[in-house]
């Protein structure tokens, strides 16, 4: 079947939630993917950050293949042999006494919220159902109904509600906002290190340090969603080592799946992972043997490919090169290591889509910003080789 008809039959027969560029992906490998017609490409959106490790990892295939042929799934009703490994190696790593598994990045936003309440109503204090937590505009954290409540995008909201109570939003990049919005009844300020799919805000140096210290003040817990800017992305392991402002409860995701399997967890304290208990809170499929054994060799191949070093070096690099285009189009480029934004005076659709014509996958977000976040195993030559198609779509 050729492009067409591939996209055809996805028009007729799924919903249509997304619009993908015309583009039928069949092989991938490294930083490149294949099209059905054998046309490569290099991918420069990476999944969202979820293929940090690049296309087929060959030691987190291996992982997963040799798990594939021992045990798949127990349900957390039994123990398994990957599990309590994968839990002393992610907290050891991250440096956090606890953590719960789950599936999907909402999943474990999610699951930070409602161990937020509980810890606000055992050991804060806060009166039943009064719990608030305090969100950033332009905030993404995800799609369920509850996520989407407090969104500020009406496109993500519209038509979804009844929406559910309990937060609060104040601008992004502005600790006095969060020291003004913060009550007795506030037991969690929510907030993304860069904010990806807002066009990769970057805040002020000090601005995560700030809100460090005004949630010490309050006893409010700082819960940093680096779902998307962990594991290297950033060119730190975790986004928040730039302010040195380590939260209170780290959410991660996507890449911690090795670009193969959804995983995600939350890392915390056991003053709030003490809001669990037996019942309370599970899922099915979260912390399986198949998510326990890739997300270890996902977090290995990180540190030992030393792709944090990576991600710093080619992020600095693209950056600057980028800057050297003097785009008329670009009206400015941000970012921090390989998470990068170049935002421009009018739609990055177009410029996306010849882009692919060239070869290189990127994708627009909130309209006028092409993101640029290729795997992590990225080379200097791979970059130059982008930076060449790039100049001549931005000078064009
Ligand atoms: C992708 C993302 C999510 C949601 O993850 P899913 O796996 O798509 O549910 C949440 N927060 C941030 C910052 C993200 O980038």
């Amino acid at each position: 079947m050729n492009t067409r008809q591939h996209i055809d039959l996805a028009q007729a027969y799924s919903a249509h939630n997304y619009l993908p560029l015309p583009v039928v992906l069949e092989s991938g490998e490294g930083v490149w993917v294949r099209d059905v017609e054998g046309k490569e490409y290099l991918d420069m959106l990476s999944s969202y950050s979820a293929l940090n490790q690049g296309h087929r990892h060959p030691r987190i295939i291996k992982a997963l293949n040799d798990q594939v042929g021992r045990l798949c799934l127990t349900s957390r009703a039994f123990h398994h042999d990957q599990f309590g490994l994968f839990c002393q190696e992610i907290t050891g790593a991250t440096g956090f006494e606890q953590v719960l598994p789950m599936n999907t990045g909402a999943e474990a936003v999610e699951t930070a919220i409602k161990a937020a309440r509980k810890w606000g109503y055992e050991k804060k204090g806060v009166e039943p159902d009064r719990a608030e937590i305090i969100v950033c505009l332009g905030n993404f954290h995800g799609r369920t109904t509850t996520i989407i409540s407090f969104s500020s995008d009406e496109l993500y909201r519209a038509g979804f509600g009844p929406y559910t109570p309990g937060f609060k939003m104040i601008p992004y990049n502005n600790p006095d906002a969060l020291e003004v919005a913060i009550t007795g009844n506030t037991v969690a300020f929510l907030v993304e290190p860069v904010q990806g799919e807002a066009g990769i805000n970057v805040p002020d140096a000090g601005y995560l340090a700030e809100c460090r210290h005004i949630c010490d003040d309050h006893n409010v817990l700082l819960m940093a969603d680096e779902i998307q800017t962990g594991l290297a992305r950033t060119g730190k392991l975790f986004c928040w080592e730039y302010d040195d402002a380590r939260p209170d409860v780290l959410i991660v995701g996507k890449a911690l799946g090795g670009g193969l399997f959804p995983v995600s967890a939350v890392l915390s304290s056991k003053a709030v992972m003490s809001a669990f208990v037996p019942g309370n809170h599970g899922s099915t499929f979260g912390g399986n043997p198949i998510a326990c054994a890739v997300a270890r060799e996902a977090v290995k191949v990180t540190l030992e490919e030393k792709l944090v070093e990576n991600s710093y070096e080619q992020g600095r690099y693209l950056r600057e090169e980028l800057g050297k285009l003097a785009s008329p189009h670009v009206k400015e480029i941000r970012g921090r290591g390989l998470l990068i934004g170049v935002e421009l005076h009018g739609p990055a659709r177009p410029f996306c889509e010849r882009l692919g014509e060239l070869g290189i996958l990127a994708k627009e977000t909130h309209g006028t910003v092409i993101r640029f976040a290729p795997p992590l195993v990225i080379t200097r030559e791979q970059v130059d080789w982008a930076l060449e198609r790039i100049a001549q779509v931005l000078k064009a």
